[in-house]
């Protein structure tokens, strides 16, 4: 037990002797953007600094859903290529990896093409496709005895998280299971309440490219993130989070409104249209009379209904210039219609 009071030295130790003790792993550090995962890669390249070991490879991962709110999507973007380079020219094995969902659990793929509701708390079929998979896609792939997984997770997330943790041999540690291995995971900010996690985003320094004050002024409204590993440990939906543009899962978009609010006015026809798609979703008529497996209730899209949203994200595309659905999401949606007895003439193939 550290007898270090300060919580967020006391971190910094914890990671210092984790370090030590698999210096001979690949470090994995799962990095959204948001201020739980600035927080784990700030203290963590604290204490690899203190360690005094080389370790053979980090790595930082993010999730490209595809519908990652695209102010925040930019900022990470940008800001993964400076730490990159930043960090390897400290002389350290440093590399950044983009992970994207499978070309069938897209965002849109899912609702336009097969149907499927946007998602709620009851339905969140998303996570687990969007950024959970290639997660774990992405490790299988790694050793995953000899890789150890950096998390943002804290504690006092919820009542429900604080007794799972309580349970387990070590705060700081935790075992994932993956197919038939088995990973571990390292909770750097584990004992860190929020005001400590925006202590250690201002008072670390590396790496430099991170500029504490935009990320506080991004951050006004969102109060979490969307998690990536699947595990009893991982948090419940948030009132406003860093995530996708689409996601109906919170009730309002109070991060995207936020945003809004301080000049980035680029996302307000985002915000519309995830507001208009959580209503739509409501509507009964826009849904068949039975789901998949013939069983009675709200069953998928109706094909109109899948057309209508097709020709908001369509309008959507003009109006931000952007590219929401790629040719290569288009052609499957197109399949999926054709499998629901769709005549696929009526498609707009114009984008692919
Ligand atoms: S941010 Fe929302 S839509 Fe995106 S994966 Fe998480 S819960 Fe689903």
């Amino acid at each position: 037990m550290s007898l270090i009071e300060d919580p967020i030295l006391h971190a910094i130790e914890i990671t210092t002797l984790a370090i030590r003790a698999r210096s001979d792993a690949h470090w994995v550090i799962a990095f959204s953007g948001g201020k739980d995962s600035t927080a784990s890669l700030k203290i963590f390249l604290a204490a690899y600094k203190r360690s005094n070991v080389s370790i053979p490879k980090i790595t930082v991962i993010y999730c490209d859903t595809g519908v990652e709110n695209p102010v925040l999507d930019a900022y990470v973007r940008g800001l993964l290529v400076e730490v990159e380079n930043e960090v390897s020219n400290l002389g350290h094995r440093f590399e950044t990896r983009l992970l994207k969902a499978p070309l069938q659990d897209r965002f849109f793929v899912r609702i336009i093409g097969r149907g499927y509701p946007p998602p709620t708390n009851n339905f969140r079929w998303c996570t687990t496709g969007l950024r959970i998979k290639p997660v774990s896609a992405f490790i299988e792939k790694q050793d995953p005895r000899n890789t150890v997984v950096v998390l943002g997770l804290r504690k006092s997330e919820s009542d429900q998280r604080d007794r799972s943790l309580a349970r387990s041999e070590s705060l700081y540690w935790q075992k994932q299971r993956e197919g038939k291995g088995e990973y571990d995971l390292f909770l750097p900010i584990v004992e860190l309440d929020v005001p400590t996690v925006w202590d250690a985003i201002f008072w670390l320094d590396e790496p430099k490219a991170i500029d504490p004050k935009r990320l506080e002024r991004m951050y006004r409204g969102a109060s979490g993130e969307c998690p990536i590993i699947k595990s009893p440990q991982a948090p419940p939906c948030a009132s406003g989070r860093f995530g996708c543009w689409t996601c109906t899962v919170v009730r309002k978009d109070k991060s995207a409104k936020e945003l809004i609010k301080s000049g980035y006015s680029q996302l307000a026809p985002f915000l519309e249209f995830r507001n208009w798609l959580a209503d739509f979703r409501n509507d009964r008529s826009k849904r068949w009379n039975t789901r998949r497996s013939g069983a009675p209730g709200p069953g998928p899209f109706t094909i109109a209904a899948r057309q209508e949203i097709l020709k908001k994200v369509d309008e959507l595309e003009d109006r931000s210039g952007s590219i929401i659905i790629d040719a290569e999401e288009r052609g499957l949606i197109a399949s999926l219609w054709g499998m629901d007895h769709f005549p696929r003439l009526n498609f707009k193939n114009a984008k692919q």
